[in-house]
């Protein structure tokens, strides 16, 4: 791989659901979940994928990884495009591309021990010989802070956190160098949330993983990502450095977001107009811009604006009508 090369590039990458009503069926519509989305992840690094829930973000996390099937587009792991590898192919690049859930609790089987999950996988996949099995789960379970004892208890016998530091220990297991993390944090206290967000960044580190982290936060996004893409009704609007992005947003939408951030400070407050009104029907989306109807800056031309994200002298993207 050249050193120019990123470890993962998305190209208009699209999911779009068929929507059928009544007794026969009949279709009703589409849903353009994931419109022409393009990412691309260097290898150590991480890029915030954010946005309100239902703007495809999760979609896009799932489709690039082939948990569900795209529409069309490409993904690119290395160079290769998996959208075209076969069944054994895909079963080589499960192992290098992991996902970490929301909701681990309910990813986990109740019936098995931590450490029986985990010598189930190192197992199927052959990670190390069976006589070293024991001293890796231990290991492992070393990685992400917990003690090598907690390999016997089931999942229902801990922590909220503890479960997401499980979550990522079963993602780790296969050795991957790249992991979604699917609004890792977002059910968790906010101390917790510290605490995992810093695990992450440690593991990037010692193991030199790649991230997509998808989040509904920007204030989340911020702490952990080095690049950040903002999703609207299954497009990316913005796109660039974390810290350009949240300190000198571009896109009417990103700003919104960055207004609905509580600040700490009373003098900070109202500088921008939050959000208002809820995100629209992705079935049947507004014409031109899709967030025509609750841009402050709208234009009478927005509504029949054709969606281009455009690279801005400083390397950021943005598709609005005002750039
Ligand atoms: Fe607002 Fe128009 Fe830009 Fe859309 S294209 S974000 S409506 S200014």
């Amino acid at each position: 791989m050249s050193s120019t090369q990123p470890l993962l590039e998305v190209k208009n990458l699209q999911k779009h659901f068929p929507v059928s009503r009544g007794f026969w069926g009949k279709k009703a519509g589409t849903v353009r979940a994931v419109d022409s989305v393009s990412l691309s992840i260097n290898s150590g690094k991480t890029l915030g994928l954010v946005g309100e829930s239902g703007c495809g973000k999760t979609t896009a996390g799932r489709t690039l990884l082939r948990l569900i099937e795209p529409t069309g587009g490409e993904v690119l792991y290395r160079g290769t495009n998996i959208l075209k590898a076969s069944p054994a192919e895909l079963r080589n690049y499960r192992r290098k591309l992991q996902i970490v859930f929301q909701d681990p609790y309910s990813s986990l089987n109740p019936r098995i021990t931590v450490g029986g999950m985990l010598k189930e996988i190192l197992q199927f996949h052959k990670i190390v010989p069976v006589k070293q099995i024991s001293d890796r789960i231990n290991e492992l379970l070393g990685i992400v802070g917990l003690a090598p004892e907690y390999a016997h208890r089931y999942p229902h016998e801990f922590s909220g956190g503890q479960r997401q530091r499980i979550g990522i220990v079963r993602a780790l297991a296969v050795e991957p160098e790249f992991l979604v993390l699917d609004e890792p944090v977002s059910a968790l206290d906010v101390s917790i949330q510290a605490q995992i967000l810093n695990l992450l960044k440690d593991l990037q580190k010692r193991l030199s993983l790649s991230y997509l982290f998808i989040s509904h936060a920007l204030s989340v996004v911020d702490h952990i990502a080095d690049e950040t893409a903002v999703m609207y009704l299954g497009r990316v609007v913005e796109s660039g450095e974390t810290s350009r992005v949240v300190s000198e947003p571009l896109h009417p939408y990103t700003k919104a977001l960055i207004a609905a951030v509580p600040r700490p400070d009373p003098s900070m407050r109202q500088i921008r107009e939050p959000l208002a009104g809820d995100v629209p029907n992705s079935m049947n989306p507004p014409s031109g811009c899709h967030f025509h109807p609750r841009c402050p800056q709208a234009r009478p031309e927005c509504s029949t604006w054709i969606y281009n994200l455009k690279e801005m002298p400083d390397g950021r993207k943005v598709a609005c009508n005002l750039y």
